[in-house]
């Protein structure tokens, strides 16, 4: 078994630090609010007061911040070493990753770059998806963590790959959310009830369960936080610098970003992604 560094216990680092608890790691977790860190203390996860006693000594650290900034900061404080596998589970783009393996290098520390897919729930399950790249050893240490986690783990190559692959896979999870709220939106303005567009593409292959409980968010228009507006504004944002950065014209990815960016502004960051739906409704 081996000893995890959790930095970062927001609504995905919390639910992954317990059940890496419960799979028998010892797991020592930082967050900036200490008390998220603190609140794993019942579910046998040993809550630290800064990232350096987290991290010290411990044969993985799992950084799971907000975005590029926090992670290099965070990461930096922790003053990871020579031989310590580091962990990167963030969205952080491809400029973030490229910047923390300059990083890693420095501090001798074995870069994996392994973001995951699925939300809350997924990760309180342990099904989490792991996109993981990096040195096959260091992939071969973290299967046993992956499986704590997650259901499935895709070994996709060098650091950077996965990271690739997640901004590829969030451009879709952030269409779909986008378009839900909009049908919905469009829907009601037309005076057709939401429920007939679920009821009409029920069965078919256009009837995806993501928009079934996208749209229950909207037409209920409470908007618990599974994967926050603010995150997913920065994620839609990464995908239209990524984009321009590699040559591809994407549109929606760009129309994307401003609307979240615009429904953070509007003060809905910390509600569900589902919440842009707040600004397409009809008034
Ligand atoms: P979250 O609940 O908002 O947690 C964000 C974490 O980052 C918190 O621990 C927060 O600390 C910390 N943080 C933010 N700014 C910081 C700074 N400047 N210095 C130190 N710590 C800082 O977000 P989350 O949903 O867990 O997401 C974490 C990462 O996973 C993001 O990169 C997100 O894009 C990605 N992700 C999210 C999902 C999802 O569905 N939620 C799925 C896959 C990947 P405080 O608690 O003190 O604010």
């Amino acid at each position: 078994m081996a000893t995890i560094a959790v930095l970062g216990t927001g609504v995905m680092g919390a639910p992954m630090a317990r059940n890496l608890a419960r799979a028998g790691h010892e797991v020592r977790a930082w967050n900036r609010s200490l008390e998220k860190a603190q609140a794993l203390r019942d579910d046998g996860v040993d809550a630290r007061d800064d990232p350096g006693a987290a991290a010290n000594g411990a044969d993985v650290v799992m950084t799971m911040l907000a975005d590029a900034d926090a992670v290099l900061d965070v990461a930096r404080k922790a003053g990871l070493a020579e031989g310590q596998i580091w962990w990167q589970a963030s969205t952080i783009g491809i400029e973030g990753i490229e910047q923390c393996a300059p990083f890693a290098q420095e501090t001798g520390a074995v870069l994996v770059d392994a973001p995951v897919l699925g939300t809350r729930l997924p990760a309180e399950e342990g099904k989490l998806v792991i996109l993981a790249s990096g040195p096959d050893d260091a992939l071969d240490t973290l299967q046993p963590i992956f499986d704590a986690v997650g259901m499935r783990t895709l070994r996709l190559g060098a650091a950077g790959t996965a990271t690739r692959l997640k901004l590829a896979v969030n451009l879709w999870v952030l269409v779909v959310t986008q378009g839900a709220a909009e049908t919905i939106a469009f829907a009601q303005s037309l005076g057709v009830d939401p429920a007939w567009v679920l009821e009409a593409l029920e069965g078919g292959t256009l009837d995806l369960p993501y928009f079934r409980m996208k749209s229950k968010l909207m037409l209920d228009e409470d908007f618990p936080a599974s994967f926050a507006l603010a995150m997913a504004a920065k994620d839609a944002r990464l995908v239209a610098e990524a984009a321009e950065r590699h040559g591809a014209d994407l549109p929606v990815a760009r129309a994307v970003a401003e609307r979240f960016t615009q429904a953070t502004d509007a003060g809905h960051g910390d509600e569900d992604m589902a919440a842009t739906y707040r600004l397409s409704k009809p008034s």
